[in-house]
Order: C-alpha cells, then structure tokens, then sequence
C-alpha cells in the first residue's frame, strides 16, 4: 500500500515537472502576448567607477532593445506589435554564483540550478511581473581583458550577462543583452566556441550575399561580423545586427523548421 502511494506521489512529481517544462517552452515560444524583460543591475566588483555609472543609469541605456525587436519582428510576419518589453529594475547587492570554469555537462547543471534558486531568493520585487530575467553584471570600463562569458538560460527563463559600465560602450552592450536575451527564448549561439568566429550560414546577417565577406553587420545569435576569412568584429549597436532566419525559427517567430 505505502509502495503504491509512494510511486503515485513520485509520477504526480514527474508529471507536475515535465508540465511546467512544456508550459514554460510554450510560454517562451508562443507570443500570444508581450514578453517582459526585466533587467537587475549588480555592482560586479564594488568599485566606485561602475558605482557612478549605475547611480546614473536609466532606461535610455536600453532604448535601442524594443524597437530592434518590434523592427525585427516585423520581418517574419509575427503578428504581434511589441514582441519584448525591457524594463529597468531594481539594483541587486548580492552576486551571483560563479560560473563553472570546467564545460562539463554535470557543473553545468549544477550550476544553472544553483543560479535558479539564487534569482529566486535574490529577484526585487517588481513590477510589471517579469518573464524574463536578466542580472546585468557591470565591470569598470577600465577592465583589462575580455569579460566573462554572459549566459542565457532558456530553462528558468533567465540570463547572466556581463557588461562595460561605460556610456561609450551602450550599443555593444545592448547587443549582449539582446543575444542573451534569445537564448531563453530558445535560440541557440551561431559561432564556434573555440575560435568565436560565426558559422556560415545561420551566422551570417547576409549569408548568399556576393562576395560574401566582408558583411556589413552581424547575425544577432553570431554575435560578431564577419570581416575577413577568420575575423570579425564586434557590432556598435543593434542597427549593426540581424536576426537570421534559422534564430527567428528557434524561437518560435517562423515555422520554417
Ligand atoms: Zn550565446
């Protein structure tokens, strides 16, 4: 009797899991409404520069993001006007758990569960209520060296992304918001880890143009332009970017897939 009920609780989980997994797909993939993205600025190391900066920040810093979506949208027919609506929230003082340096798959989950359950605790209460939740790491504009690699996380609909608290810098980091901000969409990255360079076709802006290189502006989920054979760049803003026809199928915008 006890064996039965314990088998009957543990289905009623698994089922009440794999439900909220596809509720959670359909709700990013759907577009049945306006999908709010909220971003929460964190202090990545405490320093006064960045602190400036973000006493200052306002939504102008991301003023680019909803009509680059409405813009793109538009391009595959969505059907609905505003697609992405990015709201400024709160600061966040506490930082995130750091990110495995080892790619194997176990930390990863690890990991990505570790960062659910600290959103969950750490999250300001705002509203409207988010969809999306995206924790803006900002580094002093003087940091030496790349930045960490920024995350989006399609399961628990968030996102890690690291970013120069330097107003010279807003169009690039608009555009890391904006990649990562597909990734919980569904979409997934377009160039080659090792090298960082975008894969044709998917991760070219203009992929059957003539002569291919050197293109003009960069497949959003690709990250850069491609220059030369091997090189790219990175992208001012979004006016530099495109979302490319394979990303608009990932995410649901077309049905091409
Ligand atoms: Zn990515």
């Amino acid at each position: 009797m006890f064996k039965a009920i314990r088998i009957l609780i543990l289905l009623v989980i698994l089922a009440t899991v794999a439900g909220t997994a596809l509720y959670n797909r359909w709700q990013s993939q759907s577009w049945h409404r306006t999908q709010v993205v909220m971003l929460y600025p964190i202090n990545a190391a405490g320093d006064g520069a960045t602190e400036d900066y973000l006493q200052r920040l306002d939504a102008k810093a991301f003023a680019d993001l909803e009509p680059y979506f409405r813009q793109q949208a538009a391009r595959y027919h969505l059907g609905l006007d505003q697609p992405i609506r990015v709201v400024l929230g709160g600061r966040v003082q506490a930082t995130p758990p750091a990110v495995p340096r080892d790619r194997g798959v176990a930390s990863a989950i690890f990991w990505s569960l570790r960062m659910r359950w600290w959103a969950w605790r750490q999250t300001p209460p705002s509203s409207p209520i988010p969809d999306v939740k995206l924790f803006l790491m900002y580094h002093p504009p003087n940091y030496s060296g790349p930045l960490p690699h920024s995350i989006g996380l399609e399961k628990g609909r968030l996102g890690l992304v690291h970013l120069f608290a330097s107003k010279a810098q807003q169009g690039p980091n608009q555009v890391v918001i904006a990649h990562e901000t597909l990734h919980t969409f569904g979409a997934s990255d377009k160039y080659d880890p090792y090298t960082l360079q975008p894969i044709a076709p998917d991760g070219y802006a203009d992929p059957y143009q003539s002569p291919l290189l050197p293109q003009d502006r960069a497949e959003l989920m690709a990250g850069r332009v491609p220059t030369k054979p091997a090189a790219s760049r990175i992208p001012n803003g979004m006016k530099e970017t495109v979302i490319g026809s394979m990303t608009a199928s990932e995410i649901g915008w077309s049905k091409s897939r």
